[in-house]
């Protein structure tokens, strides 16, 4: 299911094979290629819509598009994953619901910038990414970013980082018809080598905290469990529909304003349920916290235990773990990793395991037995690091 790496680019000069591509489909050489990362979040999980911390950082997989300008409205989409063929459409008469497939996303992002006024051209479009499809690493979003980081160069519309921000967020929603927050395209945006990026979700601040795994003789193993279990988008509205409760009945605007300090007092207002919800939120925005200043001190070596705490409060908590990342979770700390946890919005997906160089290939090998032995699909088992945000390449 997922695309090869970088299949286009491999031992390529930075995108040159994609423009020759590109020429072959369309006749013509790009005006340019940019690229966006996708991402991973180190901790910070359903945080986001509580107006809270979370803490994701840009990865070295990224979406990239080769995009020349055309003299008229039309726009012609390809992309070199998948057996669609160009797609063409037209900028006249985009409109929510109007796209199909992957083209969604890029026609999204031109549908937001004419929402806001940017005069959008119409293109010629390739896209080749090397992030993994649906494995909660934000491959839309890194098309997305790559796509409105093009048009506004393109346009010299001078959009700025925030402005991009909240326009590949309506896009997602109110275009692709996704309930998504500000945090993935944040990091593919914002992100930066050797960071992670800081996200406030009440101000929409973003500070870059360092975060160098190689230099710290670590790994950051995605686990990639292949399973979505079909209630994730039920246990996401109804875990929502908790927080709201929780932060009416404890009279806050949101549970970022509730401290772990108050959770006894919490305990006693609220229903057993809804108290757990609450508790892993307030808990989970500590753990950012706490996070971000071993990071700035400590350094990654230090975070292994937070990572730990994480999984367990979603698991017990949130209960939005499943068996399949519980068992990933659990193995790669059994076999040398120094902190994992399932990453991303729960019931199947991805898990991230923080790992000495020198256990990688224990942990790699533990977990696929583990997972045999529970006849689990394969996991798809690789390395990212905190890498640059999206910016022209060529
Ligand atoms: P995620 O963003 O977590 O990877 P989504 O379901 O939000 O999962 O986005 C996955 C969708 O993005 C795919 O179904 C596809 O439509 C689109 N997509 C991602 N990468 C590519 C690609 N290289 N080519 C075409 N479409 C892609
Ligand atoms: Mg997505």
């Amino acid at each position: 299911m997922n695309p090869p790496a970088d299949p286009l680019t491999a031992n390529a000069p930075a995108g040159a094979t994609l423009a020759t591509r590109f020429r072959q489909e369309f006749d013509d050489a790009p005006d340019g290629i940019w690229q966006a990362p996708g991402r991973v979040n180190l901790i910070g999980e359903h945080t986001d819509y509580n107006e809270g911390f979370v803490l994701p950082f840009a990865i070295d997989r990224t979406a990239r598009v080769a995009v020349r300008v055309r003299p008229d409205s039309s726009v012609r989409l390809l992309s070199t994953y998948g057996d669609q063929g160009v797609v063409s459409s037209s900028l006249d008469n985009l409109e929510p619901g109007s796209a199909k497939g992957w083209t969604k996303y890029p026609l999204g992002v031109m549908w937001a910038l004419k929402q806001r006024g940017v005069d959008v051209p119409g293109v010629d479009l390739l896209l080749d990414s090397n992030v993994p499809l649906g494995a909660g690493l934000s491959s839309s979003h890194a098309i997305e970013c790559a796509v409105i980081s093009a048009i506004n160069d393109l346009t010299g519309a001078g959009l700025q980082p925030q402005e991009m921000v909240l326009a590949t967020q309506r896009a997602e929603n109110d275009f692709v018809g996704a309930p998504t927050g500000i945090m993935d395209q944040s990091a593919s945006l914002r992100g930066s080598e050797g960071h992670a990026v800081f996200l406030d979700c009440r101000d929409q601040n973003v500070r870059l905290v360092p975060f160098e795994t190689q230099p710290a003789g670590l790994v950051m193993l995605v686990i990639d469990t292949k399973v979505s279990h079909s209630h994730a988008d039920g246990g996401y509205a109804s875990r929502r529909a908790s927080c709201e409760l929780g932060a009416e009945v404890l009279g806050v605007k949101a549970l970022r304003d509730v401290q772990v300090a108050d959770l006894a007092e919490a305990n006693g207002l609220l229903d057993v349920v809804t108290f757990r919800r609450v508790r892993h939120v307030v808990t989970e925005n500590a753990r950012v916290l706490q996070t971000v200043e071993l990071l700035a001190g400590a350094g990654p070596a230090a975070i292994g235990s937070l990572l730990d705490a994480s999984h367990a409060s979603m698991r017990d908590d949130f209960e939005i773990s499943c068996p399949e990342l519980d068992l990933a979770v659990d193995t790669a700390r059994a076999s040398g990793a120094i902190g994992a946890r399932m990453t991303g919005g729960g019931f199947g997906g991805a898990a991230i395991a923080l790992t000495p160089a020198s256990a990688e290939q224990s942990v790699r090998d533990a977990v696929a037995t583990a997972f045999a032995d529970a006849r689990y699909k394969v996991p798809d088992i690789f390395t990212v690091s905190p890498a640059a945000g999206a910016r022209r390449i060529a």
